[in-house]
């Protein structure tokens, strides 16, 4: 426990804070075959397409594991061992996805931008009017490495006039970044409970367009991650194959009701976005640097400068943020020492004002006085 003597709240990519709601639906077992839960899980799958407006053209396929399972399974099941990936990485979440293609032994070529600029649509034009074995594109939507928001709409076009297909690791987005799909031509996006949609961790997912998953029968090298092969069992009776994390569902079931009371997709965005704004103008104030330009910044996560004060040492920083009840994040740049504070889960202006007001009283406690910037 810390001083302020709650659970501390998570401004961190992931696990992150939820609901007291969301946490009390998990308080009941569910036998896998009860028809009152495989029409719990229906409903859930049915509002994930919803989110993203893919009623006539995808599929919710949902899977067990973290984020990163849902990204590997959506690579394995969509991209066919002969086909050939490009990869757009401008941080970690982009680079694990060709380690991912390294592990399952697809082809690719990447194209990388630095970690504080997004990809170039015409430069991605090129690369595939260049090479034409590139079969399919795959972007991170918000590279939470930096908290970067990549055009996914521009790629999207790009990709569909060369003919080519995109597959989407929008994990730390969906929910509260919108996405149409009936605008922005995609094969299938991942994402996963616990980010934007404020679920408990456990549950992974593929939107997935429901003509090109019937042809990708036979092409994942695990039956586990086998998306074609777990869509086929919940069509044919419902259920999913293997244990299903039944307390994440009802979990997740409680947190897209709030999602929606909140006002869906906008209203997320809405409280993210002042969340982020009341982050970066505070932490301006206090003499900190953001990593990002205002226009380049999703309102996922924020990435910081590290103070070049010699007081300033991060790892007292966050242990005293800690204790005042406030988790934050180590950086994960490749070439700048940084430190990130995200503003999603379920958190608002009173947690982000609270956060900022640890923020003072730690840098008063290690004795740090930055040179205030006039805001
Ligand atoms: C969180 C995240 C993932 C998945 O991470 P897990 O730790 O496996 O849940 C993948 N991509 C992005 C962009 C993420 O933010």
């Amino acid at each position: 426990m810390n001083s302020a003597n709650r659970d501390p709240y998570l401004l961190t990519p992931g696990p992150l804070t939820t609901s007291a709601e969301t946490k009390a639906a998990m308080l009941r077992d569910w036998g896998s075959r009860d028809a009152a839960f495989i029409a719990m899980n229906r409903r859930v799958l049915d509002r994930l397409v919803e989110l993203a407006d893919g009623q006539s053209s995808h599929v919710a396929v949902p899977l067990q594991g973290s984020g990163t399972f849902a990204v590997e399974a959506m690579v394995a099941t969509f991209l066919p061992d002969d086909g050939k990936a490009l990869i757009l990485i401008n941080g970690a979440y982009g680079h694990r996805i060709a380690t991912i293609c390294d592990y399952l032994g697809r082809a690719y070529s990447t194209y990388e931008t630095d970690e504080d600029v997004p990809p170039n649509p015409t430069i991605v034009a090129a690369r595939l009017a260049d090479d034409p074995a590139i079969t399919h594109v795959i972007v991170v939507q918000c590279e939470t490495t930096s908290g970067i928001l990549n055009p996914i709409e521009d790629i999207a076009a790009v990709t569909a006039a060369a003919g080519r297909r995109l597959l989407i690791d929008a994990m730390s987005a969906f929910g509260a970044l919108p996405i149409d799909a009936r605008e922005t031509p995609f094969d299938a996006l991942a994402a996963s409970a616990n980010k934007c949609l404020e679920g408990v961790p456990g549950i992974g997912f593929v939107l997935c367009r429901a003509d090109v998953l019937s042809e990708c029968a036979g092409n994942s090298h695990s039956l586990s991650l086998d998306l074609a092969d777990q869509w086929a069992a919940l069509e044919k009776t419902g259920q999913w194959r293997f244990t299903p994390p039944t307390h994440v569902v009802a979990a997740f079931e409680q947190a897209l009701l709030e999602h929606e009371a909140e006002g869906g997709v906008a209203g997320r965005y809405a409280r993210y976005r002042e969340n982020c704004d009341i982050l970066v103008s505070g932490m301006r104030a206090r003499g900190f640097t953001p990593l990002l330009d205002d226009t380049l910044q999703a309102p996922t996560i924020v990435t910081f400068r590290m103070p070049e004060d010699r007081k300033f040492v991060f790892t007292e920083f966050y242990d005293k943020l800690q204790d005042k009840g406030y988790v934050i994040y180590p950086g994960k740049l490749t070439k700048v020492d940084s430190f990130r504070i995200g503003c999603i889960g379920h958190l608002g202006a009173l947690e982000m004002n609270g956060a900022l007001k640890a923020v003072d009283q730690t840098l008063v406690e290690m004795g740090v006085q930055f040179e205030k910037v006039a805001s």
